[in-house]
């Protein structure tokens, strides 16, 4: 993959007694629990836990897709507890990038005009890279194509380049190869990898234990807690992982 615009290793944050709850009364849920995490630029960090212990809306809330209900948020270098989604909104296209389980690629555009929209609705990176950003992910051949005439791990490819076209501090993917076979989900796992290596954060969901040994750190959830948080010191190559 070709280097990020900007030069420097960003993308750090921290979380502070965040709590999270949905609904209310009775059928209140506790989806995060006195989460406390802090995590330096430009690692690639792994979530790992079951089914609905929180790893969506762990992430979720460090993107600014949501809002925590107390605690303290700082991501890259912005405080975002407390802000308006108004101000949410420019701290995540100032700042994030998300990739999806199951893609979000807009059918009727093309992969090079799925990107170039990114680009467009935030104004931030430039169109003109759009040729670049889509060679970095191996699909300069595939530029014309819509979305349904791509395979699911060349849609995923398109929807980490869409995510990157902003240059972001921080890629967050939730359960990223999910929906892919274990090669497809290889190539989109070693463009994580690449992009953390560059120098950006990267904070992957996955239940997979052998996806989380790529990961510089591996953060377990469950019901809602953090319940251990694991520096690993020789990660493994995306490229040779097999599960
Ligand atoms: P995971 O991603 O680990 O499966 P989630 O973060 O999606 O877990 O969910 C954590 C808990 O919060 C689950 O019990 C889930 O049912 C609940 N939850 C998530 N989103 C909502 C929502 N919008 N409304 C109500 N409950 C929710
Ligand atoms: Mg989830």
């Amino acid at each position: 993959m070709s280097a990020p615009t900007t030069t420097g290793v960003r993308g750090g944050f921290r979380l502070e007694g965040v709590h999270k709850v949905y609904g209310t009364g009775e059928a209140a849920v506790h989806a995060l629990r006195d989460i406390n995490l802090e995590i330096p630029p430009g690692e690639l960090v792994a979530v790992l836990g079951a089914s609905g212990s929180g790893k969506t809306t762990l992430l979720n809330v460090i993107g600014g897709i949501e809002s925590a209900d107390s605690g303290s948020i700082e991501v890259a270098g912005v405080r975002i507890s407390h802000r308006r989604p108004s101000s949410l909104g420019r701290f995540r296209r100032d700042h994030v990038g998300f990739v999806f389980q199951f893609f979000n690629l807009i059918p009727s555009l093309t992969a090079a005009e799925n990107v170039a929209v990114m680009i467009e609705l935030t104004g931030r990176g430039d169109r003109r890279d759009v040729p670049r950003l889509l060679d970095a992910v191996g699909l300069s051949d595939r530029a014309g194509h819509f979305p349904a005439q791509l395979s699911g791990g060349q849609q995923q490819r398109v929807s980490i380049a869409r995510a990157l076209a902003t240059d972001p501090d921080l890629l967050l993917a939730d359960e990223p190869t999910g929906a892919l076979d274990v090669a497809t989900g290889r190539t989109v796992l070693e463009l994580l990898q690449d992009t953390s290596r560059a120098g950006r954060g990267v904070v992957m969901v996955t239940h997979n234990e052998v996806v989380s040994t790529i990961a510089d750190r591996v953060v377990r959830t469950s019901d809602g807690r953090i319940t251990s948080v694991t520096r690993n010191d020789s990660p493994a190559d995306a490229a040779a992982i097999r599960w």
